[in-house]
């Protein structure tokens, strides 16, 4: 054993970037340090294995890392058994170009090879260690599950089949795999046993998940059969790949929840096609009309890209249209942000959209969803919810906090604990929050909050 490795005394802290997939991989990180003997700490200055676990999903990410390592490399002035690694996407997508970029850096590993990190942090002790490789890893046998107080996060399937031409997961993840049935039931059963009442099932897209004669609906009626889970949820599925039976499914159980986060990225059939979704406006536009006959109260969310390379303004006043038609309750909107490797920045970069037109465009999309998730979130006053409560408001602990079933934050008074299903009386609301008087409490003073982020 050389002087460093007897120096390193296997604490380690891990600090996660992106995306919830990134929270349950950091998870299984600290299940396999655990194992092999490490402790993990809170405390970034007392741990001898630093890890950033990262995402590539825009650029801007990339470069929060790259300044936060530069940060970290000032630790090995005082600690010289420290090793800093990069895990994640990052690594992955930037591949041994960060070897000269960073070069005090000791490890870089990609998706697939969590499991190999105890060999290959001894490995970086000596010298600069790189694992990008990708394979069929699934990490089945191991534990994913990043929980959160009552909630847990359950990854069903691993990568990426679809290629859109903007994204770099495919290359960073590789290609899809999903767990088999019994290894997700087994995991949320684990997780309820641990007090677990809400879980969220992820995949990159989790509605294409099958495994031999299963499908996704025959997931989600195996979970929904689990004792004790008051909540289910999934996230991101893909709108080519959805089947009516699904959201029968939803509206017949009272454990899955009517909420769905249906990405759709722009509202051109031109800008569409250009991102290969599979699918035009007008489809995705009767995708909502079917899932609203089925779920009327649904709780509808998205993703949408602005200033995607080609767009024009009629394309944008698409989107904005389209927006305009499906009335979601809030979306997560974004600039186009071009990634290396990806279709659209080999053959697409000279149609590339100026800055200032698609920040101007961003904000008008912003402020037309904004007055939408208004009025959607006003529809509620003076109606019940039952919430799923989350424990203590953090800005006010006279208060608590839950969730609806359709994803809305609700804060009500203080009283009920964590796990605690609650109907309450709406009786404010924001376009972020809805805030409620318990029913049988409709005289008390209203909750102070405004907004709960
Ligand atoms: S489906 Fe989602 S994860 Fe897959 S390539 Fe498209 S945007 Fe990326």
């Amino acid at each position: 054993m050389t002087e460093t490795q007897k120096r390193f005394d296997k604490s380690a802290y891990i600090e996660t970037y992106g995306c919830q997939m990134n929270v349950a991989d950091s998870a299984l990180m600290t299940d396999v340090l655990e194992t092999a003997g490490f402790r993990m700490t809170e405390e970034l200055t007392e741990a001898s294995l630093i890890l950033l676990n990262t995402c590539a999903i825009r650029e801007k990410a990339e470069e929060r890392v790259q300044s936060r390592l530069q940060q970290l490399t000032q630790l090995k002035r005082v600690r010289p058994d420290l090793v800093l690694g990069v895990t994640g996407c990052m690594p992955k997508h930037l591949g041994k170009e960060l070897l000269d970029r960073l070069p005090k850096v000791d490890l870089f590993i990609g998706p697939d090879s969590y499991r190999h990190l105890p060999r290959l942090v001894e490995e970086a002790q000596e010298k600069p260690t790189l694992s990008l490789r990708l394979d069929d890893e699934d990490y089945s046998d191991l534990s994913p599950v990043s929980i959160e107080g009552i909630h847990a996060f359950v990854p069903i399937m691993r990568g990426c089949d679809r290629f859109c031409t903007f994204c770099v997961v495919p290359l960073t993840r590789g290609r899809e795999k999903s767990l088999a049935l019994r290894d997700v039931v087994r995991q949320v059963e684990d997780a309820v046993a641990k007090g677990v009442r809400a879980v969220t099932l992820l995949g990159q897209t989790v509605n294409s998940w099958h495994h031999g004669e299963d499908r996704f609906v025959d997931l989600l009626r195996a979970v929904s059969d689990i004792d004790g889970l008051a909540r289910i949820r999934f996230t991101s599925p893909h709108p080519v790949q959805f089947g009516e039976d699904v959201f029968a499914l939803i509206a017949e159980r009272e454990n899955l929840c009517p909420h769905i986060h249906l990405p759709v990225q722009s509202g051109s059939t031109r800008i569409l096609d250009s991102m290969k979704r599979g699918h035009t406006r007008e489809e995705f536009l009767e995708l909502v009309e079917l899932i609203r006959r089925h779920l009327p109260d649904v709780g509808l969310t998205t993703d949408i890209i602005v200033g995607y390379p080609g767009e024009t303004d009629e394309d944008f006043d698409e989107t904005l249209s389209l927006v305009e038609r499906s009335q979601f309750d809030s979306a997560f909107m974004f600039r186009y942000s071009p990634r290396s490797g990806t279709q659209a920045y080999r053959k697409l970069r000279d149609l590339e959209i100026p800055d200032d037109v698609s920040g101007a465009r961003l904000s008008r999309l912003i402020e037309l969803q904004e007055s939408i998730s208004v009025q959607r979130f006003a529809r509620w006053e003076g109606r019940e919810v039952r919430v799923l409560v989350e424990g203590p408001s953090r800005r006010n602990p006279r208060n608590a906090v839950g969730k609806s079933d359709d994803g809305k934050t609700v804060i009500l008074p203080g009283g009920p604990e964590a796990g605690d299903l609650v109907d309450v009386r709406i009786e404010k609301t924001t376009s972020h929050t809805m805030m409620a008087f318990g029913i049988e409490e409709k005289n008390a003073e209203p909750a102070t909050e405004v907004m709960e982020v």
